[in-house]
């Protein structure tokens, strides 16, 4: 039977991608060769690349004064580069929201390249909400924050006007609600939350914002180097980024952002309903910051807990412990997890 997938990442993926990546390995496109054994500058990879760097932008409704990129390194190797390409050598300075683990592991990286103001954090508060009021001025190279955190189950709801560049990991929740990707000068995500298999990252980045910082950057972590290569300096991860396509079709074949924005908050909604009405349930954080994609919530009577995690069990329910920092459950809504794998959770807690 096929398990109700709640994994925080890397998670479930509409099955038709598994079906159709399964069918590339075996024989792509019907050219008598597998995915995994062509050149990855075979014009039938190349057409990949060049497609899964074209439906980023008709997705995101950017023009060509952005490049799309698929990287290695997962989304933690984008926190020293975007420090290493964006921040000003000598005197450089970014603005860091601090507002879960994510959040701090690029603020730690950042300062090994300069200066960096945290400006707003709630981590004293064990991330329950997301920090407001505060300003960045222009003195700034940039202002970098986490538009969802993964292990908090907290949402960026609207994103701050500041007087620098803008840059977001997006790696729990891009694709999953309509944002305007217009106010961002760099975007980054995994591609394992929302967006494909494990082992490429997506960085979409505004050109003119490259090249200022007066550094000397290794060929391989600069973003210049990549957009001059079409996102091909070196192999790129075919596979995943294959994937990842898929599952971007899948998402434009299937009414696109907004579509996708509905059924997450329908999903969303349903569980949330059933925390707040059943007392033996709570999240960690504060209702206004809540995220539509991981909602990490305790069981308050320890005393039940063996029955919850066996009932889970038994419905064919995985992948719902809480992050190791934070304990508890933690129920992840990505895109192509059904809303019907919801209510099965719900009725479980429903029936405790
Ligand atoms: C998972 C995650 C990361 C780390 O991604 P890797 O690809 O494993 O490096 C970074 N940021 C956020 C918000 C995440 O959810």
């Amino acid at each position: 039977m096929k398990k109700h997938n709640f994994s925080a990442g890397p998670c479930i993926l509409p099955q038709e991608v598994f079906q159709k990546s399964a069918e590339a390995i075996l024989d792509f496109n019907g050219i008598g060769l597998s995915l995994l054994e062509i050149s990855h500058r075979s014009k039938d990879f190349v057409a990949v690349m060049d497609e899964a760097r074209a439906i980023i932008k008709r997705l995101m409704m950017l023009g060509d004064d952005y490049e799309v990129l698929y990287l290695g390194g997962g989304a933690s190797l984008q926190f020293a580069m975007v420090p290493f390409n964006l921040m000003k050598s000598g005197n450089g300075k970014a603005a860091y929201l601090d507002t879960g683990t994510w959040a701090a592991g690029a603020i730690k990286e950042a300062k090994k390249f300069g200066t960096v103001d945290v400006v707003g954090s709630s981590k004293s508060e064990k991330y329950s909400y997301i920090p407001r009021d505060y300003k960045v001025d222009s003195t700034y190279d940039y202002f970098h924050c986490t538009s969802n955190n993964t292990i908090y189950g907290t949402q960026m709801k609207e994103f701050p006007q500041v007087d620098t560049l803008m840059v977001c990991d997006m790696s729990s929740d891009i694709f999953s609600r309509v944002i305007d990707f217009s106010e961002f000068d760099l975007i980054y995500a995994g591609a394992q939350k929302n967006m494909g298999p494990a082992g490429v990252t997506l960085v979409v980045v505004k050109k003119s914002i490259l090249g200022k910082t007066g550094r000397d950057i290794p060929s391989i972590l600069d973003y210049q180097n990549h957009i001059d290569k079409e996102s091909m300096y070196n192999t790129p991860p075919v596979f995943p980024v294959y994937a990842t396509l898929l599952t971007l079709q899948h998402l434009e074949n299937n009414g696109g952002i907004a579509a996708a924005e509905e059924r997450n908050e329908a999903k969303a909604k349903l569980l949330y309903d059933e925390i707040e009405r059943n007392t033996l349930f709570d999240t960690f954080c504060v209702k206004e910051d809540r995220s539509l994609m991981n909602v990490s919530f305790q069981l308050l009577d320890e005393t039940k807990k063996e029955t919850f995690d066996s009932a889970w069990k038994a419905a064919g329910i995985s992948g719902l412990n809480g992050h190791r920092s934070l304990g508890g459950y933690r129920a992840s809504l990505y895109n192509a997890l059904p809303i019907e794998s919801v209510q099965v959770l719900v009725d479980v807690m429903k029936s405790l």
